[in-house]
């Protein structure tokens, strides 16, 4: 939707979220979903120091996944669901959603590229590096909450890719991913460049470009 751009609207910037089957967490009706969605919007901005311009739901989409172009976080809502299940689990979905606020970090400062740098045929670097600061989150999280961390690095195992590791999209096998989590969550009490600094360190360390 480029092109709207050009027009001139007395629509607010922020309004967004503009896929067919998308909207605005802000324009949730379910009052306590809503409060839930933009509470944790706010504290994934404060931690990560970033803004995004919208948090969108989606009724279509099974995954969830930031756009670099629109700096949008999206998150199906069947998906959020399926995360969020059994009752009280809803730690492991803010901690995917945490991942995606994670690639908006990255974007803001310049990583994605430099992850990327020695094999730029791979995605695993920037994934691994987001699931370490989607641990630093939820660590720093778990000061106020009851979390789980091996429940939600669980999560991470699941979701990791399968052994097809010529594939350019490869996201980390799920080993990887739970440990990359694991690492980040253990990391507490620094801010979030710092996090990010060691969580760079981290992913290097395990070769995460090989
Ligand atoms: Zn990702």
């Amino acid at each position: 939707m480029a092109f709207a751009l050009a027009t001139v609207s007395a629509e607010p910037v922020e309004a967004a979220c503009d896929g067919p089957y998308q909207f605005n967490v802000k324009e949730l009706d379910a009052e306590l979903y809503r409060r839930l969605f933009l509470s944790l919007q706010s504290e994934l901005e404060r931690f990560f120091n970033i803004e995004f311009s919208a948090f969108c739901l989606d009724e279509e989409e099974m995954g969830a996944y930031y756009d670099v172009q629109t700096n949008e976080v999206t998150i199906g809502i069947e998906f959020f669901i399926e995360q969020a299940s059994p009752p009280g689990n809803i730690n492991g979905a803010i901690a995917i959603l945490a991942h995606e606020a994670a690639h908006s970090f990255q974007t803001r400062h310049g990583l994605l590229d430099m992850l990327k740098e020695q094999n730029p045929h791979r995605v695993k670097c920037i994934e691994l590096h987001a699931d370490f600061l989607a641990g630093g989150f939820m660590g720093w999280r778990s000061q106020s909450f009851d979390i789980s961390e091996k429940n939600i690095a669980k999560i991470f195992f699941n979701l990791g890719d399968g052994d097809s590791l010529n594939d350019r999209h490869h996201h980390g096998l799920g080993a990887e991913r739970y440990l990359s989590f694991l690492q980040g969550f253990r990391t507490q009490n620094v801010d979030e460049i710092t996090l990010s600094s060691l969580g760079i360190a981290y992913v290097s360390q395990t070769n995460c470009d090989s």
